[in-house]
């Protein structure tokens, strides 16, 4: 509900001091740079406004960090009308009081002017710190905005918090959580999910945006770290395959036997795929494709924004084999994708 919709199309900025890492983030995130080729990016040092290839088409505005984009030399009529969220990077190995009570001059401007933008911190390059001293850093961080703003009257404002480093997947799970509060369907998209796992014993289904890796919904079920991991490595090997036999002739890749992968044409239909995970089969995946085959104008709709290349619905299974439920898992799946269809009418 807070997605401002000028032309339809969530925008998020990102925000943060100079060598924060916004760049990094940006890179890694929406053009699959390598983490470790971030050390060669130039910091920013202007205004970039980049329109990403992703199901949203959302643009990350890159500010650089020393420029007061509260002053009079700004527009925020401009800046900030469209914007849905607003992310501010805090290099956590850094020193970060003056991060700090930059941002915070922010929430309150925000706050007076522009209530409905997301205010979402992530607190960057985590990885570089221990286990413990993490946690205290994360803490500290949280308890001086809140002090700060308390000061200034603001008690329990909009903000939320993440840890995050570009070198694990916690960036693309902190931007899914940033992304699904910007998707007014996302209780629907939940529902639907939780009713796909009950009718089909599914442990965890996830909605992924395929070239960003974000996903834009799960059940509701509790999520662990390791499986959008899995998932979200599934759908690099599921990338690479298709980009060795084109997406129109897709593979299906089948696994019915303990680590044994078969490929098999599926012709012109949206592909899907099942493997197991391990040698001794206790886990599974699944895999299908959303809407590649759709007709346009319901591709063009999904999320009700354009540029969507398309979505795969990736769901983990247990212990038993899911090869004797296939056929019951893809109707209950295409009696879900039918259900996306009248989330997102044109
Ligand atoms: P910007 O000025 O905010 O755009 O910052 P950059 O993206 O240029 O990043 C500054 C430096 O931080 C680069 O050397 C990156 O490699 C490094 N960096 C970015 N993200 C991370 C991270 O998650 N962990 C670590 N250890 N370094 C990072």
């Amino acid at each position: 509900p807070n997605s401002k919709t000028g032309d339809g199309k969530p925008r998020l900025m990102l925000m943060g001091q100079r060598r924060s890492g916004k760049s990094s983030i940006s890179s890694v995130v929406f053009h699959k740079l390598p983490p470790s080729e971030t050390l060669y990016l130039e910091t920013t040092t202007k205004i970039k406004k980049e329109a990403m290839h992703s199901f949203m088409d959302f643009q990350v505005w890159d500010f650089p960090g020393h420029l007061d984009y509260t002053g009079p030399e700004f527009d925020p009529e401009n800046l900030f009308d469209e914007i849905g969220a607003l992310i501010w990077v805090i290099d956590a190995q850094d020193e970060y009081l003056e991060a700090i009570h930059r941002l915070n001059r922010m929430i309150i401007y925000l706050q007076s002017s522009y209530p409905a933008i997301n205010i979402e911190v992530f607190v960057h390059k985590v990885d570089g710190l221990s286990d413990d001293y993490r946690g205290d850093t994360f803490r500290d961080i949280i308890q001086r905005v809140q002090d700060e703003l308390s000061d200034n009257n603001y008690e329990n404002p909009p903000v939320s918090f993440y840890q995050t480093s570009i070198y694990d997947h916690s960036i693309f799970e902190a931007f899914s959580k940033v992304i699904q509060k910007l998707i007014p369907q996302l209780p629907t998209l939940e529902a639907l999910l939780n009713s796909l796992c009950s009718n089909s014993r599914i442990e965890k289904a996830y909605l992924f945006d395929v070239l960003s890796k974000i996903y834009i919904a799960t059940d509701t079920s509790p999520t662990d770290i390791g499986s959008y991991a899995i998932c979200s490595d599934y759908i690099d090997v599921v990338i690479d395959v298709s980009e060795i036999y084109g997406w129109d002739r897709f593979m299906q890749i089948g696994s019915t036997t303990a680590g044994e992968v078969g490929l098999e044409e599926t012709g012109n239909q949206d592909a899907d795929s099942v493997i197991t995970m391990d040698r001794k089969a206790h886990n599974y995946l699944y895999l299908k494709e959303i809407n590649k085959y759709a007709n346009p104008s319901t591709i063009l709709n999904v999320l009700t924004v354009c540029s969507l290349r398309y979505l795969a619905l990736i769901c983990l299974m247990g212990e038993d084999s899911p090869a004797g439920r296939k056929p019951l898992i893809d109707h209950n799946v295409s009696v879900f994708q039918d259900a996306l269809k009248q989330v997102f009418p044109r």
